[in-house]
């Protein structure tokens, strides 16, 4: 179990902080406006009322037990700059941002912030992808260029063992595992024959995986 500070209690922040819960881990809230604190102040770990721009009242968060804070103020570009400036001065590493504009972005990575997240544009990468590849449940990036992509197998691939499915990418692309029904299927070989309904976890390249797109349609 991790622990995560979450300054700024919009739709973006809350719905961060309440997967993150999800996902077992404990979550900070931070808002500045009280009436914002108190509604999620039962669903989070702690909810804290704090105007994040105030370095002094930031302190007394101890933000060093965080394993990453993101700052989700948006709109307020001044509001999200000072805190992290502030979160820089308190030495706190790992911070996640939210950014609205381009602006916004370039000051924010001229910071040394090391995640930058655009989610109206994110979303609307993802949103395309999932039209294009009606197949691909969900992806990420995992760094250094390399993706991990979530697969439905459908009937015309059941049967096929995992060379066979991966053809000529098989030496780039690797099976990581297999979800079948209550089961997860790890160590998978070349010759593992995958089924309908399978979810089929792969990694590679961007280039690598959308090459081998069409042959999993
Ligand atoms: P959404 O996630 O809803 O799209 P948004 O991008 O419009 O949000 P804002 O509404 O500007 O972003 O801010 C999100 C939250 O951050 C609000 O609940 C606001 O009260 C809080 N907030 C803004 N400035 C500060 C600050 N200086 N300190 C703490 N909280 C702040």
């Amino acid at each position: 179990m991790a622990h995560f500070t979450v300054i700024g209690l919009g739709r973006f922040g809350i719905a961060a902080s309440l997967e993150l819960l999800h996902l077992g881990h404990s979550v900070v809230g931070v808002d500045r406006d009280p009436k914002i604190v108190g509604k999620y102040v039962e669903q989070l770990t702690q909810a804290v009322i704090c105007d994040s721009t105030d370095e002094s009242a930031l302190r007394e968060l101890d933000l060093g037990s965080s394993d990453a804070v993101l700052v989700a103020i948006g709109e307020d570009m001044q509001s999200s700059l000072l805190c992290i400036l502030a979160l820089k001065n308190l030495g706190v590493k790992q911070i996640w941002v939210k950014a609205s504009t381009k602006e916004h972005h370039t000051i924010v990575s001229k910071l040394g912030v090391q995640r930058i997240i655009h989610p109206e544009e994110e979303m609307g990468v993802r949103v395309a992808q999932a039209l294009n590849y009606p197949m691909v449940n969900n992806y990420f990036s995992i760094g250094h260029g390399l993706y991990v992509v979530e697969i439905h197998v459908n009937a015309s691939l059941s049967d096929s063992s995992i060379h066979q499915t991966l053809g000529a990418a098989h030496r780039q692309v690797k099976a990581v595992l297999v979800k079948r029904k209550d089961s997860v299927i790890v160590d998978i070989e070349d010759d593992f024959r995958i089924k309908q309904d399978d979810i089929l976890l792969l990694t590679g390249t961007r280039e690598q995986l959308q090459y081998l797109a069409p042959r999993l349609v």
